[in-house]
């Protein structure tokens, strides 16, 4: 369950070959084994992507910056330009004056002068600013690159994606291992348990990844940038934190208190009265104390989403919603508490792929939610 930042990078051919050892019961040890080996090898290789992808951002940043460096340097240009014109504008002006002053008297005094210099120094062109001209060119050339930028960070947000969706396919290899060693002590049906959550993880994952391409495809052909809120958001699946206190007690079997040993959510340390966000858009299909199936959830609310998940937020304080109601992400639904089975005050958080959820039919949130376990 503990994900090292080693192993962190991973590659998307491998999810065919995970495909094939869900279920079997005679997996393998060093079959598997050596799978991970590959791994680690198509991990590298996916990092050196990123990391070309980072260095691809630094210098089309870099270009950016001197085409913005040269337009300042035309601006000053221009400014000076201005200047000159300004100043022989006021000579033109003064001589005009002169003239206009001096001419009948010259004519009185029958001396002829040229009528076509005269004209020539009243009419005298403005400057023609060469540097005006060029401007528009480098705005362009900054178009440019700002449009190369963009294909840039959205495969960047892709590879980034995969990464994290592939640390989980990578996770349920470990588990396939630690299955096939008769020493590991876990109790089959929990680790049955986990393996399904992940699989159910990998799906939503999957899920989500061609919404995020059909984002990435909109945002690229059209004139947005993609924002920092639109990377972090496609990083975490589209949920967002209920609370933001620490996590105390992990998904899974190992830190479970829950029935079976399996805790089927995360748990959140927050005070009393803290509020509680929807994860998610949705309808509120559950706003009760226990009930039936709810038994030990005391105070709790459970949400179903149009991704085909549900979350579930229990021990509450308060009730902030009614049943049938349409929440926003972020709406504040409900208040921590310590309700129903709760040794203190805490939020247990689940993720549901089935509106009833249990064993075989919840996922772990946290890399929903972008947490990432010490
Ligand atoms: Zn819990």
């Amino acid at each position: 369950m503990k994900p090292k930042k080693q192993y962190l990078i991973y590659f998307v051919g491998l999810t065919l070959s995970i495909g094939f050892c869900f279920h079997s019961s005679h997996v393998q040890a060093t079959e598997n084994e050596q799978k991970l080996t590959e791994i680690h090898t198509q991990f590298a290789e996916i990092e050196e992507h990123i990391t070309q992808l980072n260095d691809s951002l630094l210098q089309a940043d870099a270009t950016i910056s001197t085409f913005n460096e040269q337009i300042k340097g035309l601006e000053m240009k221009i400014a000076e330009r201005k200047v000159t014109e300004q100043q022989q504008k006021v000579q033109n002006d003064k001589l005009t004056e002169f003239l206009q002053q001096n001419v009948p008297s010259l004519i009185d005094k029958k001396v002829i002068f040229d009528e076509n210099k005269l004209q020539k120094v009243e009419l005298e062109k403005p400057l023609v600013f060469l540097e005006v001209k060029e401007i528009p060119i480098i705005e362009a050339q900054i178009k440019e690159v700002a449009e190369q930028k963009k294909l840039i960070v959205a495969e960047l947000l892709q590879q980034q994606f995969n990464l994290k969706r592939q640390n989980l396919a990578k996770e349920l290899l470990v588990e396939e291992i630690a299955d096939s060693k008769p020493e590991s002590g876990v109790i089959p049906e929990q680790l049955e348990a986990v393996k399904t959550a992940h699989q159910q993880q990998i799906l939503l994952w999957d899920k989500r990844n061609e919404d995020l391409t059909k984002q990435l495809i909109k945002a690229v052909s059209s004139n947005d940038m993609i924002t920092e809120d639109t990377q972090q958001t496609a990083l975490q699946f589209g949920f967002k934190l209920p609370v933001t206190d620490p996590v105390s007690s992990k998904f899974g079997v190992r830190t479970g208190y829950d029935s079976n040993g399996f805790h089927k959510g995360i748990d959140f340390a927050s005070a009393i009265g803290t509020k509680i966000h929807a994860a998610m858009a949705g309808e509120v299909v559950i706003a009760q104390e226990d009930g039936a199936s709810f038994e030990g959830y005391g105070k709790v609310v459970l949400l179903r989403h149009t991704n085909g998940t549900w979350t579930l937020y229990a021990h509450q304080s308060e009730l902030l919603v009614k049943v049938g109601e349409q929440v926003e992400i972020g709406q504040v639904i409900g208040k921590v508490g310590a309700t129903g089975q709760s040794d203190g005050a805490h939020l247990h958080f689940e993720v549901r792929t089935t509106l009833m959820g249990g064993m075989g039919a919840v996922v772990d949130p946290a890399p929903l939610l972008g947490i990432e376990y010490e």
